[in-house]
């Protein structure tokens, strides 16, 4: 089935008439899900400038209307979360009970955007002057580039696009290539939403989607001098060519970057709950998460015996199609993925003293030889200059150090360049205070695993992982509105601020 772009409210192939295959990464050569464009760099002109002309009307329609659009959107998702997910499975391989998460997610993100439409409060100040008003309010920016990655292809999304249309922006949506089937239903289910509630009023073009790929349909957005804003998830090396090109061109940019996120285990802490943290958090979507637990920091009195139970708990984990009953865990998303995750494994192995515990190759037993499967692998005795502690893995693949008190762990918990998520257990309330205090991350889980954000609370991290702004809850209206400030004299003569009072 060959799947199009949606530009000014019309569903069209790309002007190059090319496509690239959408495949199952669980059973790669026997299912093809669809289609979908290779789109260029017309594709990409043509999607901005209805936005630009759209922008021109959306900016009008009340804030509140334009959350009921969300509204709708958001009714639409519940009724087919089920089949959502399904397909994202399908197309990405995590188990269907994260992909049901992952499609709430972007039902909670629309019921709160929903409701935003009716705030979107701005400020008053008194003025210096008599008879005088001061007030300032969130505007719109214009036309918005949202470009995504495959690991949250329908939350992610909506982190973005929700809150850009609620402020009165416009929107061209790039998706991953390898997750299009999702963009597709999203968009589909926001264009719906749009003629239901606006009828007559219908403004094509509020919505873009054009597919294709970052380094063609990425780049034109990028380029292109009608896109105002830049929204981009990712891997931090294309964010730091977003924001380089961003910053010569002023454009407005949010990057969510890379992680090396960590739990550390005091030797005080609930061990069972710590252990399911840690499985949950590290091979949960296959470790493909910006927030897996990649690094397990363990106290060193309880090393041991916790590396033990953890052993034993990896090997029941069953690898498998994630829309099958009773699997815990999916392929890794492509083959290349899966020859990075190899990668990183076999510089493990160079690493004198590391000792791979378990996995360490690709998982080829019956079934499993049609995906891109990898065992859940862990290596102890890492240290905190190894590449195995540094850098971002993005798969099943689980590090662990050992520290000799909370100061040590905290200190090898800050030791990479990047700061998203972390995670400490322990029942001691000073420990948790500090290790709040002084962990520096853009979000810390006491006695949680490093993954499980809520919608409506600040996202993002500190460090190499972006560049301060955050999604989520309220804060992410910061970014997809400026603030105009008015002010209204009502004395009927020239009042000057600054010199007639003083
Ligand atoms: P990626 O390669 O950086 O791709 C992300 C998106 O950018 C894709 O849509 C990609 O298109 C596009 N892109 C690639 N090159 C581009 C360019 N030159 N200009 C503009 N766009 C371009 O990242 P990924 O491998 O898909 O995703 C994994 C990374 O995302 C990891 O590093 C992970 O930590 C990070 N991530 C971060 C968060 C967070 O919130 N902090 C959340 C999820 C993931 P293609 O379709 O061609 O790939
Ligand atoms: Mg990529």
């Amino acid at each position: 089935m060959e799947f199009q772009n949606l530009i000014n409210g019309v569903w069209k192939n790309s002007a190059s008439g090319k496509f690239s295959e959408n495949r199952n990464p669980a059973n790669w050569n026997d299912d093809l899900i669809g289609m979908f464009p290779l789109s260029t760099e017309a594709d990409v002109n043509e999607a901005v400038d209805a936005a630009k002309e759209a922008f021109k009307k959306w900016r009008l329609v009340p804030a509140p209307k334009r959350g009921d659009v969300l509204k709708v959107v958001g009714d639409i998702m519940v009724e087919r979360k089920d089949e959502i997910a399904f397909e994202m499975t399908r197309e990405m391989g995590k188990v269907i009970a994260e992909t049901k998460g992952d499609t709430q997610e972007g039902i909670d993100t629309a019921f709160y955007a929903a409701s935003e439409g009716r705030r979107l409060f701005g400020y008053n100040a008194p003025s210096e002057l008599y008879n005088k008003m001061n007030l300032s309010f969130r505007i719109p920016i214009g036309v918005g580039g949202i470009i995504t990655p495959w690991n949250f292809p329908m939350a992610i999304p909506t982190w973005k696009i929700f809150p850009a249309l609620v402020c009165g922006n416009t929107v061209v949506f790039k998706p991953a290539e390898l997750t299009p089937k999702t963009a597709n239903t999203l968009v589909h289910i926001i264009d719906e939403a749009m003629r239901i509630v606006l009828g007559k009023d219908y403004i094509p073009g509020v919505i873009n989607l054009v597919h294709g790929k970052g380094s063609v349909v990425g780049e034109c957005l990028l380029a292109n001098k009608n896109v105002d804003l830049i929204s981009f998830t990712g891997s931090t090396l294309v964010g730091r060519r977003i924001n380089e090109v961003g910053g010569r061109e002023l454009k407005r940019v949010s990057l969510e970057l890379g992680g090396k996120n960590a739990q550390i285990v005091m030797d005080d802490a609930n061990m069972d709950l710590a252990l399911d943290a840690v499985l949950w958090g590290a091979f949960g979507t296959t470790g493909q998460r910006c927030t897996a637990t990649s690094r397990l920091i363990l106290h060193k009195n309880i090393h041991d015996k916790f590396i033990e139970k953890l052993l034993e708990r990896v090997k029941k984990l069953k690898l498998g199609y994630g829309n099958e009953k009773g699997v815990d865990v999916g392929p890794c998303v492509s083959e290349s993925q899966r020859e990075t995750v190899d990668e990183y494994v076999k510089i493990g192995l160079n690493e004198d003293k590391a000792k791979m515990i378990t996995g360490g190759e690709k998982a080829t037993e019956g079934n499993l030889a049609k995906g891109w499967f990898y065992k859940p692998t862990i290596f102890t005795d890492v240290t905190p200059d190894m590449r195995i502690a540094k850098e971002e893995i993005f798969g099943p693949v689980l590090s662990v150090l050992k520290c000799n008190d909370l100061d040590e762990g905290v200190k090898i918990l800050n030791g990479t360049e990047y700061g998203l998520s972390s995670s400490i257990f322990t029942n001691n309330v000073n420990d948790a205070f500090r290790a709040v205090r002084d962990i520096e991350a853009g979000i810390t889980y006491i006695n949680g695993a490093t993954i499980g954000a809520e919608a409506h609370m600040p996202f993002g991290g500190v460090k190499a992982t972006g560049n301060g702004h955050r999604e989520g809850g309220w804060t992410v209206y910061d970014f997809y509105s400026e603030w105009k400030a008015v002010y209204i004299d009502y004395s009927g003569k020239l009042q000057r601020a600054q010199i007639d009072n003083y």
